[in-house]
Formats: structure tokens, sequence, C-alpha cells
């Protein structure tokens, strides 16, 4: 169905509906993209209180053929948070519903409104002596609503699972209006269709998730955290094995990180402090929580020792103290920004089976080199067999001198990944920017499924358009 741009009249009967100050101009930085590919459009920012509010704004907005567009932290990094043509959208921004709404302590259980900030849903977890586990470089500004609506991952997947593993139920509005009233605090609910894992990883395609009830975690026990040089790709995921038969459960993240990644480092943030001297090809950055009653230091040493014994490491730094591993993790967590720092050609979001990452990283470098004179940064959550594949300007040269060769470098990579059963999305969605690719690699079945439910629960298409499946609207 083409949608209605949100013109003067739409905008002033919605303002009728609404409390005095729900709409306001969007700021610029809602509108940019985080890398920097292009403006997103909006008429206006409707910022609801509650979600009776979030109610009228969708329905209005589906009886005037309106698009709307949530947007949480805008930190996404798939275009799925900024429409960028077509009929004028409506924005939805969560940012005045970011309240606790209750803690359930004994439960493990924390109830808050969606426009949280991530890292404020740490601190409340804290409160309770507890943790949510969920850890992204963006906490600091991306709300747990963005992060389920993604199904985001980050570096605590591992140990935890991912945002869907870490909801118990949700709140939600629906594009007609209607309110699913799904805060469930239960852990076994086999009560037909699971709506809630339909919602999370929907992109704000389907609806807008206004509350969670949050799984919680006793609180860190022993932690401690190791960089250690490995020789290949191989090896690190021999580490991996080792590191499991020794450790269990008990590793929280094992992330692989590239020669190139140091020197992009070393390239943008020159006084950030690295663990070699001389970075090695892989260095794999290993972060324990251990149960009380045994020493991180000691079980990182001893896993070194068995891998330098099997030949799996070359050289290795534990930290010897919370500060310490804080800067370690300072350091992975900066990777990202060195990235934007630099300006990727295309960057990649892959996962592939764990057997099949050395075999995928041995084929896709050359391949990429034969297409020109660019640079690889593979970093990533190794033990989730998610890669971050980055392909960058060599040293010296813009990103605007390759642009001919995006798709190319893009299509390369994903056929390849393809080839070896992976997916061209492990974490950060589908959003407007892989809409081709999902239809391209996706099996038909799974589309004409999607297909159906959107058109289901969303069948005026007013739902962030152009996300996952819809195309552009055509009417301008
Ligand atoms: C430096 C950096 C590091 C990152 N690291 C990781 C990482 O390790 N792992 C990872 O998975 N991601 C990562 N990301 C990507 C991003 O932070 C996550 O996808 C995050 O979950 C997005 O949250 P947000 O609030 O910023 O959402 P936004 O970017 O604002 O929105 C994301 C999507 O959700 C929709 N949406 C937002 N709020 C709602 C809502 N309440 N209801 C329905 N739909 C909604 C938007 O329309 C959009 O489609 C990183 C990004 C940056 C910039």
């Amino acid at each position: 169905m083409p949608l209605n741009p949100a013109d003067d009249c739409f905008l002033s009967a919605l303002e009728g509906a609404l409390p005095q100050g729900r709409l306001r101009a969007p700021k610029p930085h809602e509108l940019a993209e985080p890398r920097g590919r292009g403006a997103a459009i909006a008429a206006a920012i409707a910022c609801p209180h509650t979600v009776q509010e979030v109610s009228v704004i969708l329905k209005a907005c589906n009886n005037a053929l309106v698009g709307l567009v949530p947007i949480g932290g805008g930190t996404g990094l798939v275009m799925g948070q900024g429409l960028q043509s077509g009929p004028l959208p409506l924005m939805l921004s969560l940012e005045k519903m970011a309240a606790e709404r209750a803690a359930y302590g004994q439960e493990n259980v924390l109830v808050v409104e969606a426009g949280m900030i991530l890292a404020n849903v740490q601190n409340a977890a804290q409160n309770l002596e507890r943790q949510f586990p969920l850890t992204l470089a963006s906490q600091g500004s991306c709300q747990i609503g963005g992060n389920l609506a993604a199904n985001a991952g980050g570096t605590g997947v591992l140990r935890y699972g991912n945002a869907r593993d870490l909801c118990l139920g949700v709140e939600a509005v629906l594009a007609d209006g209607s309110i699913y009233h799904g805060l469930k605090r239960l852990r076994k609910d086999n009560s037909g269709y699971d709506v809630k894992n339909l919602l999370i990883g929907s992109e704000g395609t389907l609806g807008i998730i206004t509350a969670a009830a949050l799984r919680l975690y006793p609180a860190a026990g022993r932690v401690g955290a190791a960089m250690f040089a490995v020789p290949s790709v191989e090896a690190a995921l021999a580490l991996y094995t080792l590191a499991s038969e020794q450790l269990g459960g008990m590793v929280s993240a094992f992330e692989i990180i590239s020669q190139m990644s140091f020197a992009f480092l070393s390239e943008t943030m020159p006084d950030l402090r690295q663990p070699f001297a001389k970075p090695p090809a892989w260095t794999v950055f290993i972060d324990l929580d251990l149960v009380q009653g045994l020493d991180p230091e000691a079980a990182l040493a001893t896993l070194y020792q068995s891998a330098e014994g099997q030949g799996l490491v070359t050289d290795g730094v534990i930290a010897s103290s919370s500060t310490q591993r804080g800067q370690f993790w300072h350091l992975r967590e900066s990777l990202p920004l060195a990235n934007r720092k630099v300006g990727s050609v295309s960057s990649h979001d892959i996962s592939l089976p764990l057997g099949a990452l050395a075999d995928f990283i041995a084929q896709a470098g050359p391949a990429v080199a034969a297409l020109g004179d660019l640079r690889v940064n593979c970093f990533g959550h190794l033990g989730d067999g998610n890669l971050h594949y980055n392909v960058f300007p060599a040293k010296g040269r813009t990103r605007a001198e390759y642009e001919d060769l995006r798709l190319q470098i893009k299509g390369l990579v994903h056929d390849i990944v393809a080839s070896m059963g992976g997916s061209v999305s492990a974490e950060h969605g589908v959003g407007r920017l892989k809409v081709d690719d999902l239809a391209r690699y996706s099996d038909p079945t799974k589309m004409a499924v999607m297909r159906a439910i959107k058109n289901a629960l969303d069948p005026n298409g007013i739902l962030n358009p152009g996300v996952i499946l819809a195309p552009l609207p055509l009417r301008s």
C-alpha cells in the first residue's frame, strides 16, 4: 500500500490527540547515519510518555497511512533507524519512557521501559547486586528497546546468549495501536506461538517494544582477562576448544583480533596502550568469570601453559588487576571507533559454523586483495563464529575512491559466507542496508513466511518501511 507523507494536517491532528509537547523536530544526530552513509528524513519526532500514547500515535499513522520509523539510541549500523527517501515519515523515540518499572531480585528479573539506555539497565542490575550481561561498545547510548528490536549480541553471547535470551517478556504496541501485554516473568511458557520472540529481532517492522522483563544473573564472581598471541585462526579455534575443556561455561568472552586491528588503533588512537610491542598475526582476548574460590589469573596461566605445549600460543599477557582487565576491555571496545575513523569501503557482520572460520578467512583475504589495493580489518566474537570482516582503503586513500568497488566487495564476501553455510547478518540485523542480501541468500520459504507475518501484523506497511522486507514506498 503506498504511504502518505506526515504533512502539517496529519501532524496537527496528532498533536491535538496527545498531551502537549509530544512532537518535536529531529536533532541533526538523529538523522545522521553512524557510518556517514547519508541522512534520514522525518517530518517530526514523537516522544510519548506512556504506552497508551504510543498506541494513539500508531493508530493515527495507520489510519492516515503514514510511515513510522522507531529510533532508539541510533547506534544501529544497518540503516534501520532512518528512512532516507520516500514519503516523509514520522519518527518515534521512547526517550521519555526510560523508567525502571519493577525489580524482582529473588527472581533475577528487572522490568524496564524500552527507552532506558543499556548502561543504565546494567547499573540498575548492579543496584540489585546482579548483572545484566548484554555488553556492547555502544552501551552508553543504545537503548534496551533498540537492543531487543535488533536482537543485539556483543561480547557476552558465548556465556549468556543474545538479547533474545536475556528477555522473558515484552510489552509492545502493534501497527493498529493494539497493546500486547506480554510482560511475563516466566522461564517456561509453551502457550502457543511465541509473540515475544517474533517481536525481538523484528527491527521495528512488526511492533514497537515499549517495556521488557529482563533476565538478570548473579553479579560477576572472580573475573580475569588475558590477551594471547596465536599464530593462526586454526590455533585460535584450538585454543577455544582447550579453554572450553578446562573452564567450561566460565569463559565469558572469547574474541579474535587481527594485526590490522592493532594497526588501526595505532593509526587513530596512538595513546592507547597495546598488549604487545609488535602485534602478532592474531590475538585472542579471553575474559573469565569464575565461581568463588577459583583464581582467574591461575586459571589463565594454566591455560597458557597447556596451549604453549601444543604450539597454540606464542606470547601472552594476563591481567594482574581489575585496572588492567579494564584496559583490555577498553582496547577491544575501541575497535569499532577506530574502524569508523578510518572509514570502511564495505563492512560485513557475518557468522559461520566454527569449523568454517579458518577456511573463510583463507579464501576471502586473497579474493578481496584481487579486487584492488585494500586493507582488511577482521575481528569479532570467535566463540560465536561471528566476525566483523571489514574492508578499508589503502593507507593514504579515501573510501570515496573505491565507491564503484563497494557492491562487488560485499557480493564477493557474502557469496563466500553463503557457500559455507553462514549468515550475512550475524548480530547487527538487516535494516535497510541488507534487504537485497536477505532476499538473495535466504531460504524462499522463510521469506514467504516472513512476508505473511508482516502482512498479517502490519497490512498497510506503516512500520519502519523498507526495513527487512518491504520495498521503499513508490509515491513521494
Ligand atoms: C560502537 C558500536 C559498537 C557496536 N557493537 C555491537 C555489538 O557488539 N553487537 C551488536 O549486536 N551490535 C553492536 N552495535 C550495533 C548497535 O549498537 C546495536 O544494534 C543496538 O542494539 C542498537 O540499539 P539502538 O538503541 O541504538 O537502536 P537504533 O539503532 O536506534 O535502532 C535499531 C533498530 O531497532 C528499531 N527500534 C529501535 N527502538 C525500537 C523499539 N523500542 N521498538 C521497536 N523497534 C525499535 C529501529 O527502527 C532500528 O530498526 C554497535 C554499534 C556501535 C556504534
